[in-house]
């Protein structure tokens, strides 16, 4: 880096913690707070929180159409029309409303409200792109045109995929999406108002006592730590209203592990054991009787149990929008073979048969890697491969595989969890031991990680 940029990105990174400062005053967080937390932290520096370095955009007609408007959609969307002059470039996306889902879990605890994690889309959208406000219907890679469920169709020469996943709630027999929220029955993944509900369902779980189960579903699923979350949260809200001596926690799962990262499984099963969580390994959700609050889980060699349950939080089997495989664009061996899943290169993000087609976020086929954290990843990185394809190059850029959360372990408390393809931990603060659970990384997710995911949306702090 010359000295003039290195002056440019010294500024850049300056304004970047003066900005950051701001939002943190404007959410409440006292600036003294954030400074030793960010002092502690060299948080301006050490996490890539940095504007991306400027570059000439690249001059093109190219009519550019992405797909979904969520976290991955919006930010590839601002990278893109920060690459290039003059391209035609179009967002699909049904939904006025953005949804901060990484904050759902803060309202399954009941520190942000349903307001707080949402906001309007239209403040999101770059200047000077368009948005169709549909859903895609269907997908032809073959004359590079997309159908909206209005019957309208938009010409592509380059696609970027990016509508995120379906939660597959109906793969559980007896259970719909719209049973979430009846007495006992919740889900922090179903939306931000079903997390409200889980908060509320869990403090009337509290003053009865009884039984409280927590699912994991067998298919990938995003932020693969939030079912662990959904139940410490829980367990630590009725531990904190002195309930927590008429209640059973259940954990079910049919995996080896509680989590990929071996340090971490061995953390989440230590703590399950100190709080008195237990542990069955009996197999994932295959059917709900909701009448008789009964939970049947299904082991991997077929065998089945029925337990009943006063409180059940259900993390629901995911896959890919049926439009992916229906136009041949989904992966088709392998382990991720049953979701649907978008086939891209897992470097690149370029897709494996089409490469004027690209994805993002959490419909690509790659081993792990849900989460928003993750975005930021692929938006320093997809971007400028679709930049260099058009330009006839070869994509440069590599995704790592980076996955990050705070792995939330009480009210009050998280670990900062960071990997990467390796299943190694890629520690943004290697000075730290971001492993251990403490009220730093807790105040990160409640203070710090909102006003980062939001500057993402426009392209900003990218990794
Ligand atoms: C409870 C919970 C906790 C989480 N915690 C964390 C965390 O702590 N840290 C973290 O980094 N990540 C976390 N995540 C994960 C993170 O929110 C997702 O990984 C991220 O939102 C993925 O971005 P995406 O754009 O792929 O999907 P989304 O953000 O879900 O966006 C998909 C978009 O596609 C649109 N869409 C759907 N169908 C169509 C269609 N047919 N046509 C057009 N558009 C369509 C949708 O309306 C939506 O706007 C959490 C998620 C949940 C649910």
């Amino acid at each position: 880096m010359s000295q003039p940029e290195q002056r440019e990105n010294r500024s850049r990174q300056q304004q970047s913690t003066e900005a950051l400062a701001a939002a943190m005053d404007r959410s409440g967080l006292s600036r003294r707070d954030f400074l030793k937390i960010a002092g502690a932290a060299g948080l301006a520096s050490a996490t890539g929180v940095q504007a991306a370095p400027a570059q000439a955009a690249v001059s093109t007609r190219a009519r550019i159409v992405v797909l979904g408007g969520g976290a991955a959609g919006l930010t590839m969307a601002a990278r893109l029309r920060a690459l290039l002059d003059g391209a035609r470039i179009t967002v699909v996306e049904p939904s006025e409303i953005h949804d901060y889902q990484p904050g759902w879990t803060l309202v399954a605890a009941g520190v942000y409200s349903v307001g707080e994690v949402q906001r309007r889309n239209e403040r999101y959208i770059p200047r000077g792109v368009d948005w169709v406000r549909s859903a895609v219907a269907a997908i032809d890679p073959e004359s590079q045109r997309v159908e909206t469920v209005d019957g309208d169709h938009l010409d592509y020469d380059f696609l970027v995929v990016a509508t995120g996943l379906h939660l597959d709630f109906e793969a559980i027999d007896g259970l719909r999406r719209e049973d979430i929220g009846r007495p006992g029955l919740t889900s922090i993944y179903a939306s931000a108002e079903a997390a409200r509900d889980a908060y509320e369902q869990v403090r009337t779980f509290g003053e009865r006592g009884g039984v409280a189960r927590f699912t994991i579903p067998g298919t990938p699923i995003k932020c693969a730590g939030a079912p662990i979350k959904a139940t410490f949260i829980a367990e630590s809200l009725l531990q904190s209203a002195g309930q927590r001596g008429d209640a059973e926690f259940h954990y079910h799962t049919g995996a080896d592990r509680l989590f990929s990262v071996a340090r971490f499984d061995t953390m989440v099963r230590d703590l399950y054991a100190e709080r008195d969580i237990a542990v069955n390994e009996d197999g994932f959700l295959a059917a709900v009787d909701i009448d008789a609050r009964q939970a049947t889980f299904r082991g991997t060699n077929g065998n089945e149990e029925t337990v009943d349950y006063d409180y059940l939080h259900v993390t629901p089997p995911m896959r890919a929008h049926g439009f992916v495989r229906e136009a041949g664009l989904a992966v088709e061996d392998g382990a991720l073979a049953d979701g649907g899943w978008l086939a891209v290169d897992d470097r690149t993000l370029q897709h494996t048969r089409y490469p004027n087609i690209f994805g993002a976020g959490d419909v690509v086929a790659t081993a792990i890697g849900k989460t928003a954290s993750t975005v930021r990843s692929h938006g320093a990185v997809m971007p400028d491969n679709l930049v260099d394809v058009l330009q006839d190059r070869e994509p440069s850029r590599e995704f790592d595989g980076y996955t990050s959360c705070p792995l939330i372990t009480e009210v009050g408390k998280a670990a900062l969890v960071e990997f990467d393809y390796s299943l190694q931990e890629v520690p943004t603060f290697g000075f730290i031991d971001q492993g251990e659970p403490s009220w730093m990384w807790w105040r990160l997710k409640v203070h710090m990680i909102k006003p980062l995911y939001f500057n993402m949306l426009r392209g900003r702090y990218l990794r």
